[in-house]
């Protein structure tokens, strides 16, 4: 077909017959979707086809270069210094972003993080920060290079300047089921990251019960696809797997999980969301240059913790974005839950397992996340486990807290919450949240 004259029914028959889609034909296609030259529902179905027939890499290489193609790519021309992004596949509780990008900044890396909102049972990163009044994650592209310029991070969402085909795609893919798919992950992650002009991304790939990526196989699989992808476009790319059978840390939602990384940044040594934060905080100093080896990035990043210089960072960056930087020493100043329920033990034990995947869809159901694209985000709602899995439990305590905008909503998900938790006689073997880094060889372990 001659450039520029397609049709979407075409090219959705196409890619449902399995046939790969050319160059042309995905660029009209991201295009025309960014525009919104054709409804929503070709989109969805386009997405539908290729969640079932998948692409080659050449396509999937295209996508990218396509969605890229719908908006600006950022020079970020005024800031020297190698510049280097941090990006989740996504999870249950994930409030990494917010600790590990202060983090990195706070000794001297430049963070243009460009992030995502709640997608299906995960959460997202702009959903959170926006809980923080008076935060904006939608600035200008000129106000983000100044920002990551003067501050060292901004994080911002896809707008009409970066990635625009990705928002729109973003959103019908958390309403169609059709998220847990390998090119489209890759376009969506690859796409916006690119645009935002960072030199380097590390990558969360997530594996496990919470994670649209079950095994270490599929989790790996993607890691490289990301990988070559990236490396084809010339950025450079480290991937981390992680652990998401469990929530990480004791909070899901948007305005308590600002708290627990605050915490966190205060020098709460909450196990898992240091862990994850110190290997891909080293991660990305060894991408910048500012460290040799991953012990001096780990030292940099923990001293950087310790001395409060992440919390500093975090507060610089809230105020340059517009937020209210009280509701950092405040949290009462955070959105507030209209209605508490607690979750309390029926049995003396251990809590055996905590189940990511109906948490997330738990705290959809309480609000924190969209049923349907046009729906609200409740920042005030969650949930708040008081012990983590392996902790001893006892019969009438609580076990977490459920915030919801009323009683009725947060008594009905405390009943499906016992069902995503399991207390057992003995206590179970804890395993090591950072699976490892994804290389050419296989899977090195980082603690070796
Ligand atoms: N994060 C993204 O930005 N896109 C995806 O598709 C999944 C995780």
């Amino acid at each position: 077909m001659a450039s520029g004259v397609h049709s979407a029914v075409e090219i959705i028959a196409k890619k449902q017959q399995g046939l790969a889609l050319s160059r042309d034909e995905i660029n009209w296609f991201a295009k025309s979707s960014a525009l919104g030259t054709i409804p929503d529902y070709q989109i969805s179905a386009f997405l539908m086809a290729v969640y079932f027939r998948g692409m080659n890499l050449q396509e999937t290489r295209d996508l990218v270069e396509a969605m890229i193609g719908t908006g600006k790519v950022l020079s970020l021309a005024s800031i020297r210094d190698v510049k280097v992004d941090k990006h989740s596949t996504g999870g249950v509780g994930d409030k990494i972003s917010l600790i590990v990008g202060p983090l990195v900044a706070s000794v001297g890396v430049r963070v243009p993080m460009v992030s995502g909102r709640a997608l299906g049972h995960t959460g997202g990163t702009l959903d959170k920060l926006e809980s923080i009044p008076g935060f904006r994650a939608n600035i200008s592209a000129a106000a983000f290079e100044r920002i990551v310029r003067d501050v060292g991070i901004a994080i911002i969402g896809q707008t009409d300047e970066i990635a625009p085909a990705d928002r729109k795609m973003y959103a019908l893919r958390d309403v169609t089921s059709t998220i847990v798919c390998p090119p489209l992950i890759v376009g969506s992650i690859l796409s916006k990251k690119i645009a935002s002009g960072t030199d380097a991304v590390v990558l969360d790939v997530k594996m496990g019960r919470g994670a649209f990526m079950k095994t270490t196989g599929e989790a790996s699989s993607l890691a490289r696809l990301l990988a070559r992808v990236a490396a084809a476009l010339g950025m450079k790319t480290s991937s981390i797997i992680t652990r998401m059978d469990e929530p990480l840390g004791y909070c899901v939602g948007n305005a308590i999980e600002v708290r627990e990384a605050v915490e966190v940044l205060k020098g709460k040594w909450v196990s898992d969301l240091v862990e994850v934060s110190l290997a891909l905080g080293s991660e990305m100093l060894l991408l910048a240059g500012k460290a040799r080896t991953r012990r001096e990035a780990r030292t940099l990043l923990v001293t950087a913790l310790v001395g409060g210089k992440g919390l500093q960072k975090f507060r610089e960056m809230v105020r340059a974005q517009g937020g209210d930087v009280r509701a950092i020493d405040d949290p009462c100043r955070l959105p507030q839950p209209r209605a508490t329920v607690r979750l309390l033990g029926r049995t003396d034990g251990y809590l055996s397992e905590i189940d990511a995947l109906e948490v997330g869809k738990i705290a959809l159901t309480l609000g924190a996340g969209r049923m349907r694209s046009e729906d609200e985000v409740d920042h005030a709602a969650g949930i708040q486990f008081l012990v983590k899995r392996g902790d001893r439990v006892r019969r009438g305590d609580p076990i977490a807290l459920l915030y919801a905008r009323d009683r009725r909503t947060a008594a009905r998900s405390s009943a499906l919450l016992r069902g995503a938790i399991r207390v057992s006689r003995s206590r179970p073997k804890l395993r090591p949240v950072v699976v490892g880094k994804v290389t050419r060889a296989g899977i090195e372990d980082l603690r070796s």
